[in-house]
């Protein structure tokens, strides 16, 4: 048959393609530990699955207003305002299926061929297909481990050019958990707002912070930064509700109002009843969050800890999110039987084949020195794996 030139230049996303391969192996009988998933273990909260319940139950079974009820708006708006006291009319709000999907939304309604997107290193696998499908040109900038993979306002500022329409920020980060502080934010968004440009901040890690760390929203650096700001958000992360696929934005309206256009002509609208589950997570009891939380905050320090004691392995304390993204290139130009280990997917193959582990190269996020583990798992399976992994590198031999 034939495809589009367009299509014939994406990839599947390398997260999800582990997922599948590792559910595979399960299936056919091997008992693969799999630190590849981008989602919390936890079920959604029982009082958020009740409302979808109910909600079937009350006939919520049928389209909504394309860019969500009103209900669910005003929710949104609320949670910005307690959160981040950051305030939006209903018309500057957007609900989509799931934060990837306002993401795609945004790139469509937005960007014209050849207008560029920054991205910076190590970025979330599905910014650069997203831009590229909209007919954009991701612009990849490397950030390094000792600045806490942090873009810097100078990098920002050269790499801007008359093309430069967004920069993507995402913080906590997927796959670093770096978290950006009130005073970098503020010198990121002196750059933006001395060029015309604007920001996609991609907050769906806000609440699985640690530490006391503060979030912080570029869009709450002034109102002139929150004017060239859309706050990209999502239930998937906070609530356990990847399944779910409800995801939001707040921004300017014109723009809002493009997406929800292209939303009207694609998916008509989220999904009715997780539209009614979503207003009771944002608006009922937060425990459950805190509760998730603190389980990710045990794993962090004990996955954190482990990884360290490998010799040659560097891994940093996340601050937020729930991976880790130690530098493993110690490990390059190692064989085993006769195979070169030549980087992060060479690696990764390796432990899944010998240790039955499944992890997602750096190179999937554009930095190939490193591996990202999520630890979205039991205590019990985490020390099971990283055993394995131990076990397996010591069947390297050295060049
Ligand atoms: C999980 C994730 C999203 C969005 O997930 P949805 O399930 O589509 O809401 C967005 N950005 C990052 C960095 C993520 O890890």
């Amino acid at each position: 048959m034939f495809l589009s030139e367009r299509i014939k230049t994406i990839k599947p996303s390398p997260t999800l393609e582990i997922n599948a391969t590792s559910a595979s192996m399960r299936q056919s009988g091997v008992d693969v530990i799999n630190f590849g998933v981008g989602e919390p273990d936890f079920d959604t909260p029982e009082h958020i699955r009740s409302e979808a319940v109910r909600a079937i139950e009350a006939g919520y079974t049928r389209y909504t207003a394309v860019g969500g009820i009103p209900e669910l708006k005003d929710a949104i708006i609320e949670k910005f305002r307690r959160d981040n006291n950051l305030s939006y009319k209903p018309e500057q709000v957007m609900v989509s299926c799931g934060g990837k999907h306002v993401l795609y939304n945004l790139a469509q309604a937005t960007l014209n061929p050849g207008d560029e997107v920054i991205i910076p290193t190590p970025y979330w696998v599905s910014y650069p297909p997203i831009v590229h499908l909209a007919g954009g040109r991701p612009v990849i900038i490397k950030t390094k481990e000792a600045d806490d993979f942090k873009l810097s306002p100078d990098a920002l500022e050269e790499a801007i050019t008359s093309r430069t329409r967004f920069l993507i920020l995402n913080s906590p980060s997927n796959p670093t958990g770096s978290v950006y502080s009130r005073s970098e934010l503020e010198a990121l968004a002196e750059v933006i707002l001395r060029h015309d440009v604007c920001v996609v901040s991609d907050e769906i890690y806000e609440k699985i912070i640690f530490d006391g760390t503060p979030f912080f929203s570029i869009a709450q650096v002034s109102e002139e930064a929150k004017a060239k700001t859309f706050v990209v958000n999502g239930l998937s992360k906070a609530y356990a509700m990847t399944g779910w696929r409800i995801g939001y934005v707040a921004g300017d309206r014109e723009v809002i109002a493009g997406m929800t256009k292209v939303q009207s002509q694609s998916t008509s609208n989220p999904n009715s009843i997780a539209q009614q589950a979503a207003i009771e997570a944002l608006n009922g009891p937060q425990d459950s969050v805190l509760t998730m939380v603190r389980a990710f905050d045990r794993r962090r320090k004990y996955i954190v800890g482990r990884l360290n004691a490998i010799p040659g392995i560097h891994c940093p304390m996340p601050a937020g999110a729930f991976y880790v993204f130690p530098n493993f290139s110690h490990y390059f130009k190692e064989t085993h039987a006769g195979t070169k280990i030549k980087g992060s997917a060479d690696l990764c193959e390796y432990l899944l084949r010998e240790a039955h582990v499944a992890l997602v190269p750096g190179i999937a996020f554009g930095d190939d020195n490193f591996i990202r583990f999520s630890y979205a798992m039991g205590l019990d399976a985490i020390k099971e794996g990283i055993d394995r992994i131990e076990e397996a590198l010591e069947k390297l031999v050295g060049p």
